[in-house]
């Protein structure tokens, strides 16, 4: 594999850092570490990031001038993907769609909404269970009608080009964890469109790394979340001249924290979230990485986890906490 192969924008602030969370590990009785893809900078950070270098690069390469993608109404790759294009000077044109079905104030304006629109994109709003993919195109025609030159980033930035981000995380942990002389036992992520998860696995089959990875889901149940990831992985590593390396055992999904549905919050994502933020001064998001640690706490006081250093992916998101105030609000008082 050899990453500058492809068209690449530089933009996010790397390496993250991989740091030790000893008081959250404590209370799980585990050796827990955090690699701060939250801290990947533009607009607030987040894995969408990675991706999106790869994908600012097909798309200058194209000489696009519009971005279109879409997201749910808090979605993070669509405030992130704004941003980018803001700092290429791109137009960027967005579909969001009334997923979770909530029509609460704070989820329809603030947090993510609030920054998408401070950073001028065009917002279309579509009801929850609309098709996405027609959506996207219908956005893509109209840019096209007008003389405009679209490029169409799929939801979560999660194709064979946007996994190469993460295809590069992969790289970057083991190298920085081998300078640390650091062994991993095993790297934990959310995982909902895929892409993360499937660069991750991608990134250490080609790299001959075995550390398993384990998924959790915050929306799809396991054998979809699994075949999704698996797809995307094998697409992934047949790009970056690996074919073949990709085993369907290396792709581990949980989806038993999904709780009600996607980007909806549960008792245990909440307890999860003041965990995090009271021991480590650590912000999670209400949708995925706060999901994901609610998995990891059970699964960890189940002794899932017994001896093991797990390192847990930050995704970011922390944004969203601000769209779900008054959710939040009345479980903490
Ligand atoms: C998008 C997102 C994820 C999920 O990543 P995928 O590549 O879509 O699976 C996890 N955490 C946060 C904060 C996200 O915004």
């Amino acid at each position: 594999m050899h990453l500058a192969r492809f068209p690449r924008a530089r933009f996010a602030h790397l390496p993250t850092p991989l740091e030790p969370l000893p008081r959250l590990g404590a209370a799980l009785g585990i050796d827990l570490w955090v690699k701060r893809d939250d801290c990947t900078g533009l607009a607030g950070g987040g894995n969408k990031t990675r991706k999106l270098e790869f994908l600012l690069g097909e798309a200058l390469k194209q000489g696009a001038d519009t971005l279109v993608t879409q997201g749910a109404v808090q979605s993070n790759h669509v405030r992130q993907t704004i941003a980018a294009g803001a700092r290429f000077g791109l137009a960027t044109e967005v579909i969001l769609e009334e997923r979770t079905g909530s029509k609460a104030g704070d989820y329809m304006g603030n947090g993510n909404v609030l920054l998408d629109k401070l950073m001028g994109a065009a917002i279309r709003y579509v009801l929850g269970g609309s098709d996405m993919v027609a959506e996207l195109e219908v956005t893509a025609e109209s840019v096209r009608q007008r003389g405009g030159k679209p490029y169409v980033i799929p939801g979560g930035g999660s194709n064979t080009i946007g996994a190469l981000g993460y295809v590069d995380c992969a790289r970057e942990l083991v190298v920085q964890a081998d300078q640390m002389d650091l062994r991993i036992d095993r790297l934990v992520t959310a995982t909902g469109s895929a892409g993360t998860h499937a660069g991750l696995v991608a990134g250490f089959a080609a790299l001959s790394v075995d550390i398993p990875i384990l998924g959790f889901g915050v929306r799809a149940p396991k054998p979809k979340q699994e075949e999704n990831v698996f797809n995307l992985a094998v697409a992934t590593a047949e790009m970056i001249g690996a074919a073949g390396r990709v085993k369907r055992e290396m792709v581990v999904a949980d989806c038993d924290y999904v709780g009600e549905g996607y980007g909806l919050v549960d008792q245990g994502v909440i307890d999860a979230l003041a965990l995090a933020a009271r021991t480590e001064g650590l912000l999670l998001d209400p949708v995925y990485s706060g999901k994901a640690m609610k998995g990891l706490i059970d699964q960890a006081r189940k002794g899932a986890f017994k001896g093991e250093r797990v390192v847990f992916l930050h995704t970011g998101g922390a944004q969203g906490l601000f769209g779900y105030q008054s959710v939040l609000e009345p479980a903490l008082a």
